[in-house]
């Protein structure tokens, strides 16, 4: 027999094209015969041709268990388990037409047991510092990748399990908490985890849970963090935590719906102190009502506004602003757009952390120290508040254009 005889397949009869041919343990199958066969069954080379017959035997019977088959119940939003509760019977499919696919039908009585899992996949995310190394954030970011596995084990002659994840993968990014990372979940996460739960509560009715692995989750903060909070998550560089605002806030709702800010994070509350006294010099009740905002249980005493507008005086409205990115004297302290404040935290940040306070260090483009603000904890809401904000007004570098010495 040469090396290139043709083949004939011993299912159909047909000719075997070059390379087309599907080996069995006793003789050939051609591509089109192979389609035929369950996608579930994966042990080819091992099946005799008679095997291979009954089997397309049983799948051309299924088709009329297909065309009779009427969902009651769809688990599921990318490959779906799909119940017909009234005559006990269900199948498994990727295809959104998947009458014309002949998906295996199979009993309810057919499931011996399942499997599931959510699997997480962590990723460090880096960035590159100013030498153009890759390096962690700080605190450090990560990604997390959960996938909702699932596996059906079954009471079939061709096939023993049925392997599929029955939703769509999700995506998450690390939230900072208490200035730690930590895996806070969202709205679709929630959703699909509810609904994967629910298959599986729909699977406990048919069949006994073989395994099941209930995700490590890290500690989540007890009050929900808004959705705005992930939206734009702070955009660190250089190890920094920081924070971009497209405009500055007006009024006590702009301040809070500050992309990227949450009370529940430290490092957003003196980002947004500093954006709250920017107000100061067109309008001081609403810089006052904002900063009360970050103060929560402590509002600003009689005392405390004329220490504010004391360090506003003679024109230093300029102050606040020269936090932000790109603003130095030589601008007038004209800040970047977007306006990026950098968070920083020292190694005596944390020293009074027990009794619920935290010191963070803002950079202005006017002072070689960074400027202290101290937070504190709210642990009932587990908020964070402005406790000490003198340090963001001290004195700074006379703008060019104010400095008759320039
Ligand atoms: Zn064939």
């Amino acid at each position: 027999m040469g090396l290139f005889d043709k083949k004939y397949c011993d299912i159909c009869g047909s000719k075997i094209g070059l390379l087309g041919n599907k080996k069995l343990e006793d003789g050939n199958m051609c591509k089109d015969c192979q389609r035929l066969l369950s996608p579930w069954f994966a042990d080819r080379r091992h099946s005799t041709v008679e095997e291979i017959k009954n089997q397309l035997a049983y799948r051309e019977a299924n088709k009329a268990k297909v065309t009779a088959f009427t969902p009651s119940k769809v688990y599921g939003n990318q490959t779906k388990l799909i119940v017909d509760e009234a005559k006990g019977q269900f199948l498994v499919t990727r295809s959104g037409n998947w009458p014309a696919e002949n998906p295996d039908v199979l009993d309810l009585s057919a499931l011996t047991g399942y499997e599931a899992a959510v699997k997480v996949n962590q990723t460090e995310e880096k960035t590159r510092n100013s030498e153009g190394k890759m390096v962690s954030y700080d605190p450090p970011q990560y990604t997390y990748d959960y996938t909702f596995k699932t596996r059906l084990l079954v009471n079939n002659p061709f096939f023993d399990d049925m392997d599929f994840e029955p939703f769509r993968s999700v995506k998450e990014k690390s939230v900072v908490v208490n200035g730690r990372p930590a895996a806070v979940h969202q709205a679709e996460y929630k959703e699909i985890k509810a609904a994967f739960d629910e298959m599986r509560a729909a699977l406990d009715r048919c069949c006994a849970c073989l395994s099941y692995e209930e995700p490590k989750e890290e500690a989540a903060p007890a009050v929900t963090i808004p959705a705005s909070a992930f939206g734009a998550a702070p955009a660190a560089a250089d190890g920094l935590t920081s924070f971009a605002f497209p405009s500055l806030p007006k009024s006590v709702s702009e301040l809070l719906t500050l992309p990227g800010v949450s009370l529940h994070n430290p490092f957003s509350v003196a980002a947004m102190a500093v954006a709250a006294f920017c107000r100061f010099p067109e309008d001081r009740d609403a810089c006052f009502a904002m900063i009360d905002a970050l103060k929560g249980p402590q509002p600003l005493s009689n005392v405390d506004k004329s220490f504010i507008k004391d360090r506003f005086m003679d024109g230093k409205g300029y102050i606040p602003r020269s936090y932000f990115e790109g603003a130095v004297p030589e601008n007038d302290y004209t800040p970047n757009q977007p306006y990026t404040v950098r968070v920083t935290e020292s190694a005596h940040s944390r020293d009074q952390f027990d009794q619920g306070y935290i010191t963070l260090y803002l950079k202005s483009g006017g002072a070689d120290s960074e400027r202290p603000v101290t937070l504190r904890h709210k642990p009932s809401t587990d908020e964070w508040f402005l406790w000490n904000h003198t340090g963001i007004l001290a004195g700074i570098r006379t703008p060019k254009s104010a400095d008759p010495w320039a």
